[in-house]
């Protein structure tokens, strides 16, 4: 197929909508989207039926509303299209009220006490400016996910809200400016990292079939040091997949663009061209799931997790993210007047506001079992939150704070609204890879994200965080007599008071940890130390004040982070004993056993058996230390779960289990390295990390 015809041809797209809709419809489905107004049933009875027509065209039987729920992967429930006619045939509908209306029975899905299970109806409610598209013969159609009180039980309807708080106060700020925006876009592309390893070294791990990642493992003689897989030469059979993935992503409209070679053996990424933040954020949904599936067609398994091995880099997944006003302009792109100047540098300072401000939020929302072995890990940003903006900016908004001449590169008295700043040199060799959120020229890019995480949780955040400052600054500027002072006045104060949010410099070195203590900026190791803060006054405050979510509706949320850290943690730990108990354990015995016979052979036969003696021991004493191990770890799970699923049951994860599951894979790998390999049931990380070529 020609790429013309490839591109989209799964989405019922703006393309497919104007040729099959009527003209009235069309535009009437547009000035809904552009306003954010409902659909009258008669627009929406036309468009299910255009759309329903569409599908059976390609085949397709059956529908389902597709949303998020907070399990943080996606879930469908298919009907068909058919209908029974009075004259016993069937006919095949969609109406507009299954179009913009569902109600699937919910009650297994999380809902942190917001909806009992005897009350199980929930109800999706179809977002239409993310386009329906065809997955697996099925018509899917993206909708939001509530509760009849109009509790959101999903990540889409707060990532809605969030974007019009912010597109409420963005358009108000830019106003203040002589702007005629009428809509503010977030947009966002995200850098998706993962691994692929062979199906058939993936089946014999428990550990990653289970958890996703290896739980045992003893260091293969090479793994990333040489850095020869960076950029390196693709795979044929990577290529093959790589190929594939992109041909399945165009069709569903996803501009898939850019694909390479990781730092680690078997690791790689993938970014598409971004867009509007609720479409980037199911497209990103979806293209986890196809690649799984592509790589299951090429005998792969793709691994979404952060930290699918020890020793070896994790997976993240950088949200870059911008404003865009309907009128295209990137608010990021420092302009050409001095007026553009001074509206870059307040939006700028409202990041830095935001960042400082909400350093909590920013890393409750990447916070999860499977991240907290990523962030600090010398590869991925540090728990601790803060802002590169480059020496330049940095420069000019500390000149302006500081009311003197800013003299780098351009010898100019950078004055607000009076002049163009000098340009900024934005080579993306200067950039600076370790910050967790870095400014890029005309974008941020916040790097804390996990790999497997929906994007829906940190763009919920930096919409909202942003919509406060852009509130604060409007209100203040609303009442200014001279508006240029007042923005000077603005920026003087973030500088003074959140300046201490950028650091240029190398976060992934242990003197970073230091100043950040002293400069007073949070430091959150773990899940179990970042959750808490969710519910705190403030945030609720800052939540509530700007619809984005109701009190019950954030406790609900804390509640099920919390308790599905510890399910996984007590998956993670179970698995582990299951393995030492099953697997590692009676390895090493047969292989003792094995030696000692050799032993007891080379003594009848009169040759010495030093050595089969020595290695005997050594293996005696490890698999005692194994045993002792695997019966600490019991105690300890047994004293988490006795606990519960709440914060205090996550402290004892924290505490006793990790340190215990810790402690028995030391012991372990170090069986590993001495078993011969024939007697190792598992393979290795060598046999995983090099297993596909
Ligand atoms: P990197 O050098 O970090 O790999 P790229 O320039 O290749 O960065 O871009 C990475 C991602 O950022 C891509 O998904 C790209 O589409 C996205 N991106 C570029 N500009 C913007 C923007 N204005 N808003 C949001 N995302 C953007
Ligand atoms: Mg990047």
């Amino acid at each position: 197929m020609i790429m013309s015809e490839l591109y989209g041809s799964m989405v019922f797209d703006d393309r497919a909508m104007a040729k099959r809709l009527p003209k009235e419809t069309y535009r009437e489905l547009r000035r809904c989207c552009e306003n954010d107004i409902p659909l009258s049933l008669d627009t929406a009875n036309i468009i299910a039926n255009a759309m329903k027509d569409w599908a059976i065209e390609k085949g397709v039987t059956h529908f389902t509303h597709w949303f998020q729920p907070l399990t943080g992967i996606t879930a469908e429930k298919h009907d068909s299209f058919i209908s029974p006619t009075k004259s016993g045939g069937v006919i095949m509908e969609l109406s507009g009220k299954e179009l913009i209306k569902g109600e699937p029975d919910a009650s297994s899905f999380p809902s942190g006490g917001l909806r009992s299970t005897f009350e199980a109806r929930g109800y999706t409610a179809w977002d239409p400016t993310s386009y329906a598209f065809i997955k697996d013969g099925i018509l899917c159609i993206p909708t939001a996910f509530c509760s009849y009180n109009g509790d959101a039980l999903d990540k889409k309807t707060p990532l809605l809200r969030s974007m019009e708080a912010l597109n409420r106060q963005g358009v108000r700020l830019l106003h203040l400016f002589g702007r005629k925006t009428e809509r503010l876009n977030m947009t966002v592309g995200p850098e998706q990292e993962y691994f692929l390893v062979d199906t058939s070294v993936y089946e014999r791990r428990k550990d990653l079939f289970y958890t996703g990642r290896t739980l045992f493992g003893a260091r293969p003689p090479k793994g990333q040091e040489l850095e020869d897989h960076y950029f390196g030469a693709i795979k044929p059979r990577v290529v093959k997949y790589m190929k594939e993935l992109d041909e399945e992503l165009w069709k569903l409209g996803i501009l898939a663009k850019t694909k390479h070679n990781e730092v680690a053996p078997a690791q790689h990424e993938f970014a598409p061209i971004y867009t509007t933040v609720n479409v980037a954020s199911d497209q990103n949904q979806l293209t986890m799931e196809i690649m799984k599936k592509v790589a299951a067609k090429h005998g792969m398994t793709c691994l979404l997790h952060e930290k699918p091995f020890d020793g070896v880099n994790g997976s993240g997944k950088h949200n870059n993210w911008s404003l865009c006003t309907n009128f295209g302009h990137n608010l990021f792109e420092p302009g050409k007047s001095p007026q553009d100047n001074a509206q870059f540098l307040l939006i700028v300072a409202a990041v830095i506001a935001a960042v400082d401000e909400h350093q909590d939020l920013l890393r409750i929302s990447v916070a999860s079992a499977g991240n907290d072995h990523r962030l600090g890990a010398n590869e991925a940003p540090p728990a601790i939150v803060s802002m590169y903006l480059g020496d330049e900016i940095t420069g000019i908004l500390q000149a302006i704070a500081d009311g003197r001449e800013y003299s780098r590169r351009a010898k100019c008295d950078v004055k607000i609204g009076v002049h163009v700043l000098p340009k900024f040199a934005m080579d993306s060799s200067d950039r600076n890879r370790t910050s967790p959120f870095a400014f890029t020229g005309n974008k941020f890019e916040f790097r804390m994200p996990g790999s497997s995480q929906s994007i829906t949780d940190v763009n919920v955040i930096l919409n909202t965080i942003m919509a406060e400052q852009f509130k604060l600054f409007a209100d203040e500027l609303e009442g200014a007599q001279d508006f240029n002072a007042a923005i000077t006045e603005i920026i003087r104060r973030v500088m003074n008071e959140h300046g201490r949010i950028i650091f240029n410099g190398n976060n992934y070195s242990a003197e970073w940890r230091e100043e950040a203590k002293r400069r007073g900026l949070l430091d959150l190791p773990t899940t179990i130390d970042a959750l808490p803060l969710l519910t705190s006054e403030k945030n609720l405050k800052l939540f509530t004040s700007l619809g984005v979510f109701t009190e019950a509706e954030l406790k609900s949320r804390q509640e099920i982070y919390v308790e599905k850290y510890c399910r996984l943690m007590h998956i993670e730990a179970m698995t582990m004993l299951d393995m030492a108990n099953k697997e590692i354990i009676p390895s090493a015995i047969r292989y003792k056993g094995d030696i000692a016979k050799a032993a007891k052979n080379s003594i009848a036969i009169g040759v010495g058996a030093d050595d089969e003696c020595e290695i005997a021991s050594s293996l005696a004493l490890l698999i005692s230390k194994a045993r002792a191990a695997v019966k600490e770890l019991d105690r300890a799970l047994g004293s988490a779960c006795a606990l519960g699923e709440n914060i205090e049951g996550g402290r004892k994860y924290v505490d006793e289990v990790i340190p215990a599951m810790s402690a028995l894979r030391a012991v372990c790998d170090e069986l590993e390295l001495n078993t011969a390999k024939e007697y190792w049931t598992m393979p290795s990380y060598g046999d995983i990390l090099f297993s596909v070529h």
